[in-house]
């Protein structure tokens, strides 16, 4: 198989064989024309069903994880949505770690919990802790995401898999932090990847999207049935977007990743900074970890200040970052996870301590970074 980056601007780009256009046509086409009745010309019919550009990025998606399905969807949540009513019925236990993506566990305990779903919740990067809740009961699906958000926790891919797999789990990873550009679950022995494809594979912040890959022939044709029957694919104008995006995925994260690690130092070293959260950092608890498992650490980098009030102060000081939800664009967005990606949590135990603020790096020059994160630090 050829190298990551040259799968990223190849895999299901092939130019038009009809007019030689080097870039692949975008589809609007809702219908297709049929050579007879049930004569179809590459196995379209209805744009629900099946997409010349959907298609594309699903090739490319499916490539850039050494996968053999890849599947698009008009949302990571819809992905993750697709793949758990694929997945479970009433009776059946859903293991996932204590700091998931919000929206994960709101889909989860607000839609499938009420359908007679159960969860059961653990600290991923205590392998002990998995394996105790595991014992707990017949478990189907151990739910992974690595590195966490906002605190980069860094847990054991390899590992949980193992785990997961003797109590007859399926194990899924949510790579949306990482990207495949830096982990490669399924190599890892995970199962299934999900991805909120609007973070870094967009990696623009102008597409919402979702994805999913796997190996398994039989879950991908139950996905692929539930993409049909119940709908929530993407739109050809996002997937082009989103394949556009992902042909820089590769770059783009090894910049973003040395970026942090120049911000993660830069604020390492700050006599107002408590702490620093960046697996990239020689004294984070994942930080052997993450440089086995991924092959850069990331351009999400956490920040522990002297309190709330410090903390609100610097995200409401920069000038080059920009106060915003999500991450994973080129532009570099600053966070309060307590009152902005994590308000609903507030007060649970997947709160996040008020005194901490994310920085999504972007692709900007780092000495700006720099200086405008200096410049607010000031401030407090
Ligand atoms: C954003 C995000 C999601 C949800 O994806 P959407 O595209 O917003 O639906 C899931 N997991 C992680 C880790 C995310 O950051």
């Amino acid at each position: 198989m050829s190298g990551f980056d040259t799968r990223a601007v190849h895999a299901g780009q092939d130019f038009d064989p009809t007019t030689g256009a080097v870039i692949p046509p975008l589809h609007f086409s809702t219908t297709y024309a049929q050579d007879g009745i049930g004569g179809l010309r590459g196995g379209y019919e209805y744009g629900r069903s099946g997409n010349p550009t959907r298609t594309a990025l699903e090739t490319q998606l499916a490539a850039l994880e050494g996968a053999r399905h890849g599947l698009s969807f008009a949302s990571g949540l819809a992905a993750e949505d697709a793949l758990l009513r694929a997945v479970l019925k009433p009776g059946d236990e859903v293991l996932l770690g204590n700091d998931v993506y919000g929206g994960t566990y709101r889909l989860l305990a607000r839609i499938l919990a009420p359908w007679g779903v159960g969860l059961r919740v653990a600290e991923m990067t205590d392998l002990a802790a998995v394996e105790a809740a595991l014992a707990e009961g017949p478990t189907r699906i151990l739910w992974v995401e690595t590195p966490s958000n906002p605190l980069l926790k860094v847990s054991d891919i390899t590992e949980l898999a193992r785990l997961g797999h003797a109590a007859g789990a399926l194990v899924v990873v949510d790579n949306t932090f990482a990207s495949p550009a830096l982990q490669q679950p399924l190599s890892l022995g995970a199962d299934v990847v999900v991805h909120s494809t609007t973070k870094y594979i967009g990696g623009h912040s102008d597409v919402v999207g979702g994805a999913l890959v796997t190996n398994d022939d039989e879950l991908a044709e139950k996905v692929r049935f539930l993409q049909f029957a119940a709908g929530a694919v993407s739109g050809p104008m996002d997937a082009w977007l989103t394949t556009r995006g992902l042909k820089t995925l590769g770059i783009r994260m090894q910049r973003h990743s040395e970026n942090a690690q120049v911000i993660a130092e830069f604020l390492d070293a700050h006599a107002k900074v408590q702490t620093v959260y960046y697996p990239g950092l020689p004294q984070h608890p994942g930080h052997e970890l993450a440089a086995r498992q991924m092959s850069r650490f990331g351009g999400i980098v956490s920040v522990g200040l002297a309190d709330a009030a410090a903390a609100r102060r610097f995200a409401e000081s920069t000038r080059l970052f920009t106060l915003a939800e999500s991450l994973g664009g080129i532009e570099s967005l600053m966070n309060y996870p307590d009152a902005m990606t994590h308000a609903s949590v507030r007060g649970t135990e997947l709160a996040v301590p008020d005194n901490v603020v994310r920085l999504s790096v972007g692709i900007e020059s780092v000495a700006d970074l720099v200086a405008d994160l200096e410049q607010a630090l000031d401030q407090i």
